[in-house]
């Protein structure tokens, strides 16, 4: 499946994850050849011939990778996770995009004590699996809260008591007046490998994963 049959696809979604892709890519001897940020381009022609990168929202990259619409990508462990990781082959931690999934609630809110007394808590969260069984594992009864968008908001307008978030600088924590409870995982962007296309352009795709693993995050 996928139109990328002879050429290799690549697929990256703006912003942080390319950004910091670019000289892992540079490393493979692999250069775009414009930037997404300034370009409306979706499919971006690489210096290689054979290689181009279409670009993806970040939660869509495992969908691209998985059937076959492009060879490999590049996604973070909270989106490989949700997405559940079906037909992809992740090889490789690449370190980059690193944050924290956290648990977290207004300032003076006792999370503890709600815990304790075995409160059933309203999280709202974009990340409903992870959040699903991390309270599932603690025993903690929770109502999950599908969000989109700035989860932040949740707990400071009352749509919920926590939420389930990443954490990179914690300011946007502080500028909300939240505070993080619970570490529960540290977050770091994999590469993702269509597992049919690793077999059939194996001469291709070695390769840049050689290149790329020479940068592997310890
Ligand atoms: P910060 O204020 O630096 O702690 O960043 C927190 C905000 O950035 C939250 O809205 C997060 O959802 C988002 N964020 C932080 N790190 C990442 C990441 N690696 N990937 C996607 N979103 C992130």
């Amino acid at each position: 499946m996928g139109s990328a049959v002879e050429g290799i696809t690549i697929a990256l979604s703006k912003g942080r994850i390319f950004e910091e892709t670019l000289p892992l890519l540079a490393s493979a001897g692999i250069t775009p050849l414009e930037n997404p940020e300034t370009s409306r381009r979706l499919i971006i022609p690489t210096n290689r011939e054979d290689t181009r990168v279409v670009v993806v929202r970040a939660t869509d990259a495992p969908t691209y990778v998985q059937y076959g619409a492009a060879d490999i990508g590049v996604a973070g462990k909270d989106v490989l996770i949700e997405h559940g990781g079906d037909g992809l082959y992740q090889p490789i931690n690449l370190g980059i995009a690193r944050c924290r999934m956290m648990v977290a609630v207004p300032a003076g809110f006792d999370y503890e004590r709600a815990v304790r007394q075995g409160a059933r808590l309203r999280v709202a969260t974009k990340y409903l699996k992870i959040a699903r069984e991390h309270f599932a594992a603690k025993g903690v009864h929770v109502d999950l809260i599908k969000l989109y968008g700035s989860m932040e908001l949740a707990p400071l307008a009352g749509l919920a008591d926590a939420i389930v978030d990443l954490v990179s600088t914690g300011n946007t924590l502080k500028a909300n007046d939240l505070v993080a409870v619970e570490h529960i995982a540290d977050i770091s962007a994999r590469l993702i490998v269509n597992q049919a296309a690793l077999k059939l352009k194996r001469d291709r795709i070695v390769p840049i994963l050689d290149a790329l693993s020479k940068k592997e995050a310890p």
